[in-house]
């Protein structure tokens, strides 16, 4: 017979915290892997980067890039490891399963692209003897918080020649960095009247490069700072000024990650939206030999923005990626390829709120997310009346339910704050296109989309552990 307290513990669902259930071993473990992705993270600052990074890694573990294997003429078979780059800001890995890709896929689809200040295409000029360049911002920011803080500039600079010229400024401890002025506290009683959005202005998110001015013969020459900027420029990276308009240069915060409270719990971070998820998913899929079904983990861009453009996920790049599969496989047709994607199942990767105790008014405490309370599952996303989210469906939520209480793992779920106080989208209404089932699950953030994010060390270690679970399991 079976005691009232037991019965009572059945019935009721507590939502645990990660951490009570760690035995020194597993604490080493958890610590030991928010060091690799510390590295990660204070390393690759742009979607470019990222795909660099991954590929490397992946390379060493095996990968081949898919289209060297079309070149050659070869062909791929199970247990084979493919990766497939798209501009080098999109990247779908791929380790491919015993059974025919028609019956369905794994697939993890985080994104790389993070909110930041982008140099407009004429950036520089100079105002009152000082180099200033022009931004433009990308993604949701809240535009007071990118003023008066160190930034440092990462991208790429595509010559006339055909060249590419890699830049990463304000990382190294000797590097300068770089920034936006805020106003003075003392002259800021006309700022401190206006709302908070209109305190700082898009348009006011210059950033400042330099005051020393070139010497020459005719000090009435004008702009001698910006040429002195200029110089510097050409000295260092063989640039002119007109290179700025073929060029991604992305502002974003300097310096690296670092561990976040006295007991060294959290991680803080620029770009945990969304590399956490990136980071992990990647991380599972490497953990992944010979699977029955073929396993993905996709990093797509521009998610900020809307998923838009040649490397956002609404592109065909996965799509036409995985007919070459196929056609590599032998078993490429239209049918097929439709099949394949009808019958996968997915987790679309990415970051939710958690619950700030210095906010507790934007949340319903009964479906929000705990920073330590493990990888989060949003069963659908959207705003005012779920508007726009992907909603998964309950037999597939209580296969995960399955899967992730079978390999231990701490989950929780969530919704992206109160009914009707804002919200947010993701990837996955874009892959629940083709039929499969998708559901968002990921990390939960403190002072997300701001330049500085806050994850447990404990849910990104068991986010990895449920993306693993996932791809072996589903
Ligand atoms: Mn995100
Ligand atoms: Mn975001």
């Amino acid at each position: 017979m079976v005691s009232r307290q037991k019965q009572n513990a059945d019935l009721v669902k507590n939502y645990e915290y990660a951490w009570d259930k760690y035995t020194k071993e597993d604490m080493d473990r958890v610590f030991s892997f928010s060091e690799g992705y510390k590295d990660f993270i204070s390393k690759c600052k742009t979607e470019r980067e990222c795909v660099k990074e991954f590929i490397a890694i992946a390379e060493k573990n095996g990968f081949k890039d898919l289209e060297t294997v079309i070149a050659e003429g070869g062909s791929v078979k199970p247990g084979d490891k493919l990766y497939a780059n798209n501009m080098g800001k999109t990247l779908a890995l791929f380790v491919v399963g015993t059974q025919s890709l028609e019956k369905g896929m794994r697939i993890l689809g985080a994104h790389i692209d993070s909110p930041r200040l982008d140099l407009k295409q004429n950036p520089l000029y100079e105002d009152t003897n000082l180099a200033m360049l022009e931004t433009h911002y990308y993604g949701g920011v809240k535009k007071y918080q990118w003023v008066a803080l160190p930034l440092a500039i990462h991208g790429v600079v595509a010559k006339k020649d055909g060249s590419l010229v890699e830049v990463v400024i304000g990382e190294d401890d000797d590097d300068p960095v770089v920034g936006v002025s805020d106003l003075l506290i003392h002259l800021a009683a006309d700022q401190m009247e206006k709302k908070l959005a209109k305190g700082i202005e898009g348009e006011d998110l210059n950033i400042c490069i330099g005051s020393i001015p070139i010497s020459t013969e005719d000090s009435s020459e004008k702009e001698r700072v910006k040429k002195n900027i200029l110089n510097l420029l050409n000295q260092k990276y063989g640039i002119t000024e007109e290179d700025f308009v073929s060029a991604e240069l992305e502002v974003v915060p300097a310096g690296r990650a670092r561990d976040f409270g006295l007991d060294r719990s959290m991680v803080m971070a620029y770009g945990h939206d969304d590399r956490v998820c990136a980071y992990t998913s990647f991380e599972a899929l490497m953990r992944i030999e010979n699977p029955e079904k073929t396993c993905v983990a996709l990093m797509v861009d521009k998610e900020e923005i809307g998923s838009v453009g040649a490397t956002g996920m609404t592109s065909k790049f996965f799509e036409n990626s995985l007919a070459e599969l196929m056609n590599l496989m032998g078993d490429y047709s239209e049918l097929k390829l439709r099949r394949a994607l009808a019958n996968s199942r997915m987790l679309s990767c990415d970051v939710s709120a958690g619950f700030d105790p210095n906010y507790p008014s934007v949340m319903e405490k009964q479906n929000t997310a705990y920073l330590g309370k493990g990888l989060t599952f949003n069963k659908y996303t959207g705003s005012r009346g779920k508007s726009g989210s992907n909603d998964a469906n309950a037999e597939y939520m209580a296969l995960l339910r399955r899967i992730m209480d079978k390999h231990g793992v701490t989950w929780q779920t969530a919704e992206l704050g109160r009914v009707d106080q804002g919200g947010g989208g993701t990837i996955a209404f874009i892959l629940a296109e083709y039929g499969m089932e998708v559901i968002d699950c990921g990390v939960p953030l403190h002072n997300m989309h701001a330049p500085w994010e806050i994850a447990s060390k404990a849910d990104i270690y068991e986010t990895m552990r449920g993306y693993h679970a996932f791809l072996m399991e589903a």
